[in-house]
């Protein structure tokens, strides 16, 4: 029996597999998507999660409408809050709740709609080497087999395992390291039922100090309260019991807890190798505020559409010709994603609890100044608000000078980081300088405490 060739092979059919397999398969190439996972298990590591209503249309993929498998619940008041919950803030900004499951069996029926193959339970194992030493397959086990696949280009996007990228050999061409403990999310969620009506939700509310919210879920009746922090379950476990004593929440009964990990570390610098291409979270493309990734790495692959188009078309999946996925990506989402990860870990770890207590109550974080993080212009009226709110905090000694200080060099370190990261180089010269440059930045900014 001959080997099996396709153009792609995707190793993961979470939602970024399937959203990769689904354009490259719509442009015409051969697509082979595995998943180590059944169908019936696929997308099942945890149930509900969130997409901003104004992605479906950017990113062109399907909005599930009530009644749809896929569909949980919607809403649109997003407040953010001190965390004694006196001063919250709400932005205006439709979400959609859906179970992960279902909504990516849904993304993988369009790519097999669209020309791709899905093969579940079917395990990557390593990579094929031509006579040269570049990738040109990968091996995989298959009922109990081991199966050889030859491929112009293999895409890992296996989630957060990062199968593909951290079996690459040293020196390949993108950083082969896996993810320590401080580089992931610990999430717990508590699926809870409200006990009284006048408390049903009407939409989220987040409380930055505690990296935790209150948001609906499936049940109009019941809420989701999650918290997310770095270290370990255990330390997620005692913040979150921290935070439960102190945010006066709803009344509710436990009905059931799940608990995930989110990659919360900068991605890869370069994502392309010969013969190999990173997205998801196994390139760690999750949001610096709040390590989401469904959406966030698919912009990266609606940037990456054009170059992979033509790199598989013209038999050239080399790093040097798909070098401009790396620039096109850093310079815009990924200089955004460090510029908020560099001010997020400095003022978080500066600020104590009374500090993030005053800044709700004196209009140093305002309705206006959350709504611009969220796109909007900032009007310079709140500038200036701000502002005044933070001398009279500093005067009245709300305000240690430390934190200011903190905020300061947070603030400094954003903007120098944004810029170094517009600046990513055009082809592979220079890119060694300018990687020496991101780690020495990111050593400077530190990690959240
Ligand atoms: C509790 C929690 C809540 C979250 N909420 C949100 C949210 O509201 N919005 C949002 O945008 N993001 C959210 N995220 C983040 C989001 O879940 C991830 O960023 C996203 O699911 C990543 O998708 P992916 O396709 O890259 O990886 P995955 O969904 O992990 O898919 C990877 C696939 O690869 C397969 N695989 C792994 N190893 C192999 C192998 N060796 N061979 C073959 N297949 C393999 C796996 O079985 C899996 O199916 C949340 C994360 C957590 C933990």
């Amino acid at each position: 029996m001959g080997l099996d060739t396709y153009d792609l092979v995707v190793i993961g059919a979470g939602t970024t597999g399937a959203y990769l397999a689904r354009k490259m398969a719509k442009k015409g190439h051969s697509v082979l998507v595995i998943d180590k996972l059944p169908k019936t298990k696929v997308g099942r590591k945890y149930d509900i999660f969130h997409i901003e209503a104004k992605e479906f249309d950017r990113l062109e993929i399907p909005r599930p409408a009530e009644g749809d498998p896929a569909w949980a619940f919607e809403f649109e008041k997003n407040y953010n809050a001190d965390p004694l919950n006196r001063f919250p803030k709400c932005q205006i900004n439709p979400m959609v709740g859906l179970h992960m499951h279902e909504y990516t069996l849904l993304l993988d029926g369009l790519a097999e709609e669209a020309g791709a193959k899905l093969l579940y339970s079917c395990e990557f194992l390593d990579f094929l080497y031509n006579d040269a030493g570049k990738i040109c397959g990968v091996k995989a086990k298959y009922r109990g087999r081991e199966k050889k696949i030859a491929a112009k280009l293999v895409a890992d996007c296996s989630g957060m395992a990062a199968a593909g990228r951290t079996r690459l050999p040293d020196g390949y061409g993108v950083d082969n390291t896996p993810l320590t403990d401080e580089d992931m999310f610990y999430v717990i969620l508590k699926y809870v039922k409200l006990k009284h009506p006048e408390d049903y939700l009407e939409g989220s509310t987040f409380w930055a100090y505690y990296k935790a919210w209150i948001a609906p879920c499936a049940d109009p009746h019941g809420a989701i309260i999650g918290l997310g922090a770095c270290h370990s379950y255990e330390y997620a476990e005692r913040v979150l019991e921290e935070m439960e004593k102190t945010v006066p929440l709803p009344e509710y009964d436990l009905v059931r807890i799940e608990k995930g990990r989110t990659p919360y570390t900068q991605n890869p610098s370069s994502m392309v190798a010969d013969g190999f291409f990173v997205s998801g979270d196994a390139g760690n493309l999750t949001k610096s505020v709040n390590g989401e990734g469904v959406t966030s790495s698919m912009v990266q692959l609606q940037l990456a559409e054009e170059t992979l188009d033509s790199a598989l078309r013209y038999n050239k999946a080399t790093r040097e010709y798909m070098w401009e996925i790396n620039r096109a990506y850093n310079a815009s989402q990924g200089a955004e994603f460090a510029l908020l990860r560099a001010l997020l870990v400095g003022v978080v770890n500066a600020a104590n609890f009374e500090e993030f207590q005053y800044a709700f109550e004196s209009g140093i974080i305002s309705d206006e100044l959350l709504n611009a993080m969220n796109g909007a212009s900032i009007p310079p009226q709140t500038l200036l608000n701000a502002a005044k709110g933070f001398a009279g905090g500093i005067a009245g000694k709300k305000i240690r000078f430390s934190t200011v200080k903190a905020a300061g060099a947070a603030l400094k370190n954003a903007v120098e980081i944004m810029n170094h990261y517009k600046r990513f180089p055009y082809g592979e010269a220079g890119y060694d300088e300018w990687a020496k440059k991101a780690d020495a930045l990111y050593e400077r900014i530190g990690k959240i405490n």
